[in-house]
């Protein structure tokens, strides 16, 4: 199916070392797409680039505007084009509004949103000089719904709809499309955090799951290739939930 082939094809994908990004790192990858990951984490990175096949992969932390134009623009000269960026790394602090420090709050938005826009931002030049380019950014259940919990997180995520849905209008005469992922709730690192620390939510996550289960990293592969495809060519600026029903249930 050429529609979904991805062979010549250049793809960054951030927090691409485990959960989700790996998830759909793997999906590129299969796709024929050339891939690179990035995370803090230089062991994760190894041990993950070896997986997809000796991939590009780069140590920073995102919260650091340089480090992550630097991570573009060091993706591009490694694998010689940028086609592809997926904006996936991500972290959620739990407490209740009140009690979050300035600090906390920043670490968050920093993290999820404003990482989103700063790699968007230098992957652009990339992709406007190639004549078209694929931007997928990680949202989350929390893009639509609150809870006590997610206050930074929420908002970083809520963020990052409409700033898919900014980027989208903006970008789309250059050809390129950017549209968001919202993943139901995903067996990784974060959650199993999640499900420790909050009692209850296991029991809560399957009961509300029409699916009637946890997703995997790899039921977000296939959303990544496509997002990433010519196969979408004609979508852009959209919030796809991928999240075995969960958003549809009352
Ligand atoms: P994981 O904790 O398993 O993975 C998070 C990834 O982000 C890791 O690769 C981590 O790498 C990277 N990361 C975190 N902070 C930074 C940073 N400052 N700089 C660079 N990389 C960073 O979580 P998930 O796979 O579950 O989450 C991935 C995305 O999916 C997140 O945006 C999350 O909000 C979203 N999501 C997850 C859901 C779920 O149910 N799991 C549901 C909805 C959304 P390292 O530690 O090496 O830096």
């Amino acid at each position: 199916m050429n529609l979904f082939d991805l062979k010549g094809k250049a793809a960054l994908v951030t927090g691409g070392n485990g959960g989700i990004g790996l998830g759909m790192a793997r999906g590129l990858a299969a796709a024929g797409a050339r891939v690179a990951i990035a995370g803090r984490d230089a062991k994760k990175n190894a041990a993950a680039a070896q997986e997809l096949g000796n991939a590009v992969h780069l140590e920073c932390d995102l919260k650091d505007a340089a480090a992550c134009r630097a991570m573009v623009e060091e993706t591009a000269k490694r694998l010689g084009r940028l086609d592809i960026l997926v904006n996936n790394a991500g972290i959620n602090i739990r407490k209740t509004p009140q009690e979050y420090s300035i600090d906390e709050w920043r670490e968050v938005l920093d993290t999820n949103l404003t990482s989103a826009f700063v790699a968007a931002q230098a992957a652009y030049p990339h992709m406007k000089r190639a004549g078209a380019g694929k931007i997928v950014n990680i949202g989350s259940m929390m893009s639509i719904f609150g809870a006590a919990f997610v206050a930074p997180y929420g908002a970083s995520k809520g963020g990052i709809v409409q700033l898919t849905r900014a980027l989208a209008c903006a970008w789309a005469r250059d050809r390129i499309q950017v549209n968001a992922v919202l993943p139901g709730w995903i067996d990784t690192a974060l959650t199993k955090r999640a499900r420790q620390d909050v009692a209850g939510l296991n029991e809560r996550v399957l009961a509300r799951t029409p699916a009637g289960r946890w997703g995997e990293p790899e039921d977000l592969a296939g959303i990544a290739v496509f997002l990433s495809s010519k196969a979408s060519d004609f979508i852009t600026g959209t919030a796809i939930p991928v999240d075995g029903g969960y958003s549809s249930s009352g």
